[in-house]
């Protein structure tokens, strides 16, 4: 009997635990969902305002203004296209992290998408003295997915690699059909990411440490994006990077 005592007591202690845990958990979910909300809430409620700002800004260039008074317009224009920058990948991230966003599944051919998201980088690599290489396989490259997502996840990857190499590097954007999935690769011979940074990379606001990285212009939004669009489709991404070498990143997405 007393045995049995025993082990009744420990299973109550254990049962506690357990629902104190549970408890935790809705707490911290409730949390993280108000924070999206918030997110979410203030993205859209600064939008508006923005674009007043830079639609006014530029009719405001084009006007015939004094030497001083352009260069301020085009500071402010800068300043102005950086937040809108900032809002929109807010918006995104808050989008694509609701559960409740609906997810479009129509067969995307991911040769397409590579190819229009290279063709939009390509004179910014050119001013650069990159070299582009795009090496797609002619078929099986079909995934079920939402079009504009897949297209940002895939100009994400692209548009940092262009970023983060150096004049004269290469870039290599490949994708092959491997059994059930389709291979994704995004190759340069940049800045690469130390061992460290790789850990946090796809976390919000994250950015490396490396100072020649934190010199390019950029939000930490770029790479929860693509993360967040993943984990939606069903996908994964895996790095390799060597500090000072470059980076691959490869993404990995369930065929059609
Ligand atoms: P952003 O580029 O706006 O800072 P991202 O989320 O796209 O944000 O990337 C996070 C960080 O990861 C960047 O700040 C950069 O330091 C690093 N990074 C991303 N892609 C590369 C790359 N191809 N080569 C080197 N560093 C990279």
């Amino acid at each position: 009997a007393l045995q049995i005592g025993h082990d009744l007591g420990a299973a109550l202690v254990t049962a506690g635990a357990l629902e104190r845990e549970r408890n935790l958990v809705r707490e911290l979910q409730q949390i993280d969902d108000h924070r999206s909300q918030l997110i979410a809430t203030l993205s859209h409620e600064l939008r508006t305002p923005l674009t007043v700002i830079s639609g006014n800004l530029e009719l405001l260039g084009t006007l015939d203004l004094d030497p001083q008074a352009d260069r301020y317009q085009q500071a402010m224009n800068r300043g102005t296209q950086r937040m809108g920058k900032v809002v929109d990948d807010l918006l995104l991230l808050a989008r694509v992290s609701n559960p409740q966003h609906p997810l479009t599944r129509v067969p995307v051919d991911l040769r397409t998408v590579a190819r229009d998201v290279v063709s939009l980088v390509e004179s910014t690599a050119r001013s650069k003295g990159l070299t582009v290489t795009v090496d797609l396989e002619p078929d099986g490259l079909m995934v079920p997915g939402d079009p504009v997502e897949l297209d940002r996840l895939v100009g994400n990857l692209v548009s940092n690699a262009v970023k983060y190499t150096p004049a004269g590097g290469s870039i290599t954007v490949s994708a092959a059909r491997r059994a059930g999935e389709v291979v994704l690769g995004v190759a340069d011979t940049g800045l690469g990411i130390s061992e460290d940074d790789q850990e946090g990379l796809f976390r919000a606001f994250f950015r490396t440490t490396n100072p020649d990285a934190l010199r390019e212009p950029g939000t930490g939004l770029g790479l929860a994006i693509v993360a967040t669009i993943l984990e939606r489709h069903q996908g994964r991404v895996e790095v390799g990077s060597r500090l000072g070498e470059g980076t691959t990143f490869t993404v990995i997405l369930p065929a059609a």
